[in-house]
């Protein structure tokens, strides 16, 4: 069912009970399903019927929860995945093997980076890294004839750099190649990246949609509108038979609607077993039924805390794109509907050790690795995740040491600044 409104979407979306049936999602804990004859089973083996055999590739549960987010998206087809590293991994490894290269934005999150530059690199699919605000010529000129997709993130964690969703889809088309837009700290209730342009959206649902620190999880959805026909020689893994799948050509029989959706599922969740477990995607729904009114409040949270920083005089810089004058105003204007999100980045006067005092004197934001949660949580990257680098080496990756990444939850604003005064009171 396709509603009018986001807000209605993420409530009702994705199930629609018969006469009789649960009104809430049913967790089908099972990993196997049963059928009359091997003649039954067969016919799914081979793609031949719809149906469910195995919970390692699909399963109800996850399929109900796939077609809210597809909904909310705006897509085609989608699938959950046991997490967002997961989604991000299959949603290039589904077009690009060994020798083949992509080209990245550089303001990605630290795992996504380390995923391409590293491990799949070892895969051998080679990455360039392109800076989100570098000139369409400088874009172009990062791509290779075997160049098989560009990926962004919309608003960069922990940069928090927007990215010019329809200047990258253009530069991306022109190159004959989809845009595959990381969408975890907008999710489709502040920006829908398929109205931009970009071809494939990926969520760690981790993030905003599960939002309330339970459920590690991924999402890939597919808007169906990257015609890979056009480039058969580009894609043979969409445009030619499948011989693990018994000469399947994905594009033919499922159209361009579900090929790219159907191929991952068939091969990668069959292969790699990244399935999300049925009990996670129902945890995961709760999460999506607030989303809509989860976001409005991350949203006037983090403006709120922003803008009371960019006035304290014990802070240093402010990075928030809803804030007037950030980096990324204008592009925050553009593709987010509330302008930011709910995590602001900011530097304490006096460096690592104002930030260290900063943090440990806060009562209501706590120290965490995790973001874009209910719960306000804030992380000292040059203490944490980076704590093995000096002050050189963290500026030469962008991170200054007095970077605090704040994660506003949806307390009450008020508290939140308090909370925040009181710490700062102490450096
Ligand atoms: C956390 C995160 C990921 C990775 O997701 P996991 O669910 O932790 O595997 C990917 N992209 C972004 C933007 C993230 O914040």
């Amino acid at each position: 069912m396709n509603f009018k409104n986001i807000d209605t979407a993420c409530v009702q979306g994705g199930y629609t009970p018969s006469n009789g049936e649960p009104r809430q999602i049913p967790i089908v804990q099972s990993t196997t399903f049963k059928y009359a004859t091997s003649e039954d089973m067969g016919k799914l083996f081979d793609l031949e019927a719809e149906g469910y055999f195995y919970t390692r590739l699909q399963n109800p549960t996850n399929d109900y929860v796939a077609k809210k987010i597809c909904e909310l998206e705006g897509g085609t087809a989608a699938m959950l995945t046991s997490s967002g590293q997961a989604a991000s991994f299959f949603s290039i490894f589904n077009i690009a093997g060994v020798g083949d290269h992509i080209v990245a934005s550089s303001a990605i999150y630290g795992g996504t980076y380390n995923l391409f530059a590293v491990t799949m690199k070892r895969m051998g699919i080679d990455f360039t890294f392109v800076s989100p605000t570098a000139s369409d010529e400088e874009l172009q000129a990062a791509f290779k004839p075997n160049t098989k997709a560009m990926f962004g993130e919309t608003i960069a964690n922990p940069a928090l750099v927007v990215l010019d969703i329809e200047r990258f889809a253009k530069i991306a088309h022109k190159n004959g190649v989809p845009l595959i837009v990381d969408n975890t700290f907008a999710t489709p209730v502040t920006c829908r990246p398929f109205e931009w342009g970009a071809d494939i959206v990926i969520h760690s649902t981790t993030k905003y949609i599960d939002g309330h620190g339970v459920s590690v999880g991924g999402c890939i959805v597919d808007s169906g509108k990257f015609d890979w026909t056009k480039y058969p020689d580009k894609y043979p893994g969409l445009c030619t038979p499948d011989e693990s799948y018994h000469g399947v050509t994905y594009t033919e029989r499922f159209g361009l609607a579900g090929a790219y959706i159907t191929k991952a599922t068939a091969q990668l969740m069959r292969d790699f077993g990244c399935i999300q477990s049925p009990q996670h995607a129902f945890y995961l729904n709760l999460g999506l039924e607030s989303l809509h009114l989860r976001m409005q409040r991350h949203c006037e949270n983090g403006l709120a805390v922003a803008k009371h920083l960019k006035n304290h005089p014990k802070v240093a810089w402010v990075r928030y794109s809803g804030l007037e004058g950030d980096e990324s105003f204008e592009l925050g204007k553009k593709y987010l509907k509330y302008g930011g999100c709910g995590v602001v980045s900011f530097g304490v006067k006096g460096g690592r050790t104002a930030a260290e005092t900063f943090m440990k004197n806060l009562k209501i934001a706590a120290i965490e690795t995790h973001v874009a949660d209910a719960r306000t949580c804030c992380l000292h990257p040059a203490n944490a995740t980076h704590r093995q680098m000096n002050d050189q080496e963290l500026e030469a990756c962008g991170i200054s040491p007095d970077l605090v990444r704040f994660s506003c939850g949806i307390e009450a604003a008020e508290d939140l600044i308090a909370d925040i005064d009181a710490a700062l009171e102490m450096v």
